[in-house]
């Protein structure tokens, strides 16, 4: 008697998630926009730009294209705009809580970040995916909240940090513990692996082979293990070097000989590139003074707290010397040397920011990162294929996103202007199109508007020094 009981109360609680389920859904289908007259940017594999199309949004899906007008959808008018798939940075690092003293159970965190005030630089700025490369709990519970409806914010592919030696996080030393990491890792849920520079050979050799027999693709640095034998860190299934920087740690010279030999090393291997040219422009400047952060115009957009930390306890500008900061300068222009290179091998080139770095802000640091490709080598479309349907593929998900075709999600951007002439016009956002939900210009606007006030009147609240003393 008591079994039935259980068992009713299971299927009770079950048909009542379904049936939210469905109720969902349903709210979905009722509503329709449709862009008319736009110029579509599909980037398919033919790349046709279709004039004039009309593009019928329906839940978040993509429904037709040059089809019916469903009853009651919303018009947008595309006429002289351009439409382009929302874009992809595969190199964010999400902020996620914090304690500072130690931990009770009964504690809530010194620092709760706001899910939506991380998320709003980077929709506003047409960014609908991302990989976050050093993933924690809280990442899923961002994720989640973006997935309910609570969040607009983007889809978000998590990776799991591994590194060697000794500290915090996930830590191996052998190739047995490198095992036994990526299979929790994989059984906690993460999508990706991220190899970290104290990894030693043998355990990165493992951690590769054991997330390959899992699925899992690696993203990451080549481990200082490789100084003067890079070569071996090639080996199958790495998957993708996280910075040009990881390459040109072992150039002496910075010489053209050099960028190809590595460029063939990633080409026969597989291996794909996301150069983060932003993050070393970015370390570049501040190398020169702090003030290139200080009067960042994107700066309001980041927290105060990691406003105070870029500003007060940043690296870069406190072993600023005459020579590193030259050397800073030669190797931003190793990188566009390297990414030159790379592009001649045939080596996928992906955009990927870094942003949570100092002076990079998610969402601003991808039109830099496509501008900077550009003048790197890549013509205007070869960066939108960086910030598209490549990072898509490599992720595994272009058969939902990364072109604009029917069935596709709805993560869509409309632009004042053709970016295909000048990349500098992805910025010119008319309006996003996330998962199916439309945010034009002014919310977007309203919304940075509303972050950057909030932000700079918390400043006197956040000082890093204090805040992370209650640490000690
Ligand atoms: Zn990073």
């Amino acid at each position: 008697m008591k079994r039935i009981y259980i068992l009713l109360i299971i299927a009770y609680s079950t048909n009542f998630t379904f049936g939210q389920k469905i109720k969902v859904n349903q709210t979905n289908q009722q509503t329709s926009f449709v862009i008319k007259n736009v110029n579509m940017i599909t980037m398919t594999a033919s790349n046709s730009i279709i004039n004039n199309a009309m593009v019928v949004i329906t839940g978040n899906r993509i429904e037709t294209i040059n089809g019916a007008i469903p009853k009651n959808a919303t018009i947008i008018d595309g006429k002289g705009k351009w439409l382009m798939p929302g874009l992809i940075d595969v190199h964010v690092h999400l902020s996620t809580d914090g304690y500072f003293g130690s931990k009770l159970p009964t504690q809530s965190p010194d620092l709760a970040f706001n899910t939506q005030d991380i998320m709003t630089p980077i929709i506003a700025n047409g960014v609908t995916t991302v990989l976050d490369l050093d993933s924690k709990m809280e990442t899923f519970g961002q994720k989640k909240e973006i997935e309910k409806g609570y969040i607009v914010g983007p889809r978000i592919a998590l990776a799991a940090l591994i590194n060697g030696g000794n500290g915090q996080g996930r830590i191996a030393n052998t190739a047995e513990e490198g095992r036994i990491i990526v299979r929790n890792i994989k059984a906690e849920g993460y999508d990706f692996i991220k190899l970290y520079s104290k990894l030693n050979i043998e355990t990165y050799t493992a951690i590769i082979d054991e997330a390959n027999k899992l699925g899992l693709k690696t993203i990451g640095h080549i481990p200082n293990a490789f100084e003067g034998k890079l070569e071996q860190a090639f080996i199958p299934n790495f998957g993708m070097v996280a910075h040009a920087e990881e390459f040109s740690k072992h150039s002496e010279n910075f010489s053209i000989q050099d960028a190809q030999k590595f460029a063939k090393l990633a080409k026969d291997n597989g291996t794909w590139l996301s150069p983060t040219l932003i993050t070393m422009v970015w370390i570049a400047k501040q190398t020169h003074s702090v003030d290139s952060i200080r009067n960042s115009p994107n700066l309001k957009y980041v927290h105060p707290l990691l406003q105070s930390k870029w500003l007060t306890a940043n690296n870069y500008v406190k072993n600023a010397s005459p020579e590193n900061i030259s050397y800073y300068e030669d190797m931003v222009k190793f990188h566009f040397i390297l990414v030159k290179a790379f592009k001649d091998s045939g080596v996928p080139i992906v955009a990927g920011t870094d942003a949570g770095v100092s002076g990079v802000v998610a969402g601003f640091s991808l039109h830099d990162e496509l501008e900077l490709l550009v003048q790197a080598g890549l013509t205007p479309e070869e960066a939108l294929k960086s910030a598209t349907t490549l990072p898509a593929q490599w992720l595994g998900i272009d058969k939902q996103i990364g072109t604009i075709e029917t069935g596709k999600f709805a993560d869509l951007v409309l632009l004042d202007e053709n970016p295909l002439e000048d990349i500098k016009n992805t910025r010119k956002i008319k309006g996003v199109f996330i998962n199916g939900k439309w945010l034009d210009k002014n919310k977007l606007n309203d919304m940075l508007a509303d972050l950057a006030k909030r932000n700079t009147a918390d400043k006197d609240k956040f000082d890093w020094k204090t805040l992370t003393n209650k640490r000690k």
